[in-house]
């Protein structure tokens, strides 16, 4: 229904009175559907990989959960990224590249090889292309956790062999080498004050090797060092802003506009404390206690954390991805929803098939069908490009 002349009147007097009630855009479905579809939906941080690993099949419609494949088709996602995701308590008995293979396992062998017809695994940019043009959804890997190499750049090199095109610097854990933002107030963990002298070499390594340099997770000065020791663009695989939700693993706005300044991309986390400080102020009770406890989807948990903790909502994705474009342009924001990693999913953004709400967020917003194809994808591909780029010209290829 068109807004009636009162309607219209009123959203505009709101629009003066109160700051950030923007008037909409009527959008019809069929906008949504053309522009939803004529973009290269990139995600670039899912951890269903922690489910399938333990046996879960990715090809079944699941009532629970965010990812599965008719939902990744619902949701027209085009390429995703999934997390080889590696504990901090792989670290105790030297664990760390034990799992780091069965991570990396659960992507070629439960996604990719279970489902041939559906996905295929992508090793550069043009390969994300190619496999869209043939209908296929790209599965891509990137660790989560540089512990994960044991320090050693041998191992580097064996996990870019294996498929690895992003590593996420650290988890919530300080590794040998680069300080994390997890856990910059516990005793007795050794810092480095960001790199360390070996964290540097890897960050060199990696640009070398052609692998994404992700600093969603380490402490400030980390990000800082790599960004200055990094001679490719750098990204942030599932970070949301500060200036919004005061979590420390999220980015500043002087981060978010020296990423960009390089070329870089930080895509935009859903989960829920993250995006929103209220959220974010009902997680600080409740979880210390998820974190203490064994099994963090006990069925009581998950009941105390969402009554205590309302969701975040589509509004503040919007929003997140709204601040970046007002401080660092269009091209420096993009989407790393974080689904099946977190507790809490923002309301209308539920799950892995819901990304056409977003689309018709963004085009009620006001966002033309070009900036969403950058923010959904287009951007990435860019840092994907200039990383392999700068890996051809130090190999002197
Ligand atoms: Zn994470």
């Amino acid at each position: 229904m068109p807004p009636s002349p009162l309607s219209r009147v009123l959203c505009t007097l709101l629009a003066l009175v109160l700051p950030g009630f923007a008037q909409t855009r009527q959008v019809s479905d069929a906008e949504v559907q053309r522009v939803h579809k004529s973009a290269l939906l990139i995600d670039t941080h899912n951890d269903v990989t922690s489910k399938t690993v333990d046996g879960f099949d990715i090809g079944k419609l699941s009532a629970t959960g965010h990812t599965d494949l008719p939902r990744l088709r619902q949701g027209n996602v085009g390429a995703q990224f999934f997390a080889a995701y590696v504990a901090s308590s792989y670290v105790n008995g030297n664990r760390s590249a034990h799992r780091t293979l069965e991570m990396i396992d659960t992507i070629r062998h439960d996604i990719v090889e279970r489902y041939p017809n559906d996905f295929t695994l992508a090793l550069t940019a043009a390969d994300i292309e190619r496999a869209h043009r043939e209908g296929k959804i790209a599965a891509l890997i990137g660790i989560e956790g540089g512990h994960a190499i044991e320090d050693s750049l041998r191992l580097l090199r064996d996990y870019y062999a294996l498929g690895v095109r992003y590593m996420t610097l650290t988890h919530v854990n300080t590794n040998g080498w680069a300080d994390s933002s997890g856990d910059l107030e516990k005793p007795g963990v050794a810092h480095h004050n960001g790199l360390t002298d070996f964290g540097k070499d890897v960050v060199r390594e990696m640009n070398r090797l052609g692998m994404m340099v992700d600093i969603s997770h380490v402490a400030d000065k980390t990000f800082w060092d790599a960004l200055e020791v990094s001679t490719a663009p750098i990204f942030a695989s599932h970070s949301s802003c500060r200036a919004l939700s005061s979590a420390p693993r999220n980015m500043t706005d002087d981060m978010i506009r020296a990423l960009a300044k390089k070329g870089g991309v930080i895509d935009i986390n859903f989960s829920c404390g993250f995006l929103s400080q209220k959220s974010s102020d009902a997680e600080r009770e409740i979880m210390p206690k998820i974190l203490a406890a064994r099994n963090a989807e006990d069925p009581a948990l998950v009941a105390e954390y969402r009554k205590s903790v309302p969701p975040a909502t589509l509004e503040d994705v919007v929003e997140h991805i709204d601040h970046v474009v007002k401080i660092a342009g269009v091209d420096a924001v993009g989407l790393g929803s974080d689904f099946d990693g977190i507790m809490c999913a923002p309301k209308g953004l539920d799950d892995v098939s819901k990304f056409p709400n977003l689309t018709r967020a963004l085009l009620e917003k006001g966002y033309s069908a070009d900036d969403i194809r950058k923010i959904y994808g287009a951007n990435v591909l860019r840092v994907m490009r200039a990383v392999e780029r700068e890996s051809a010209r130090l190999r002197g290829r």
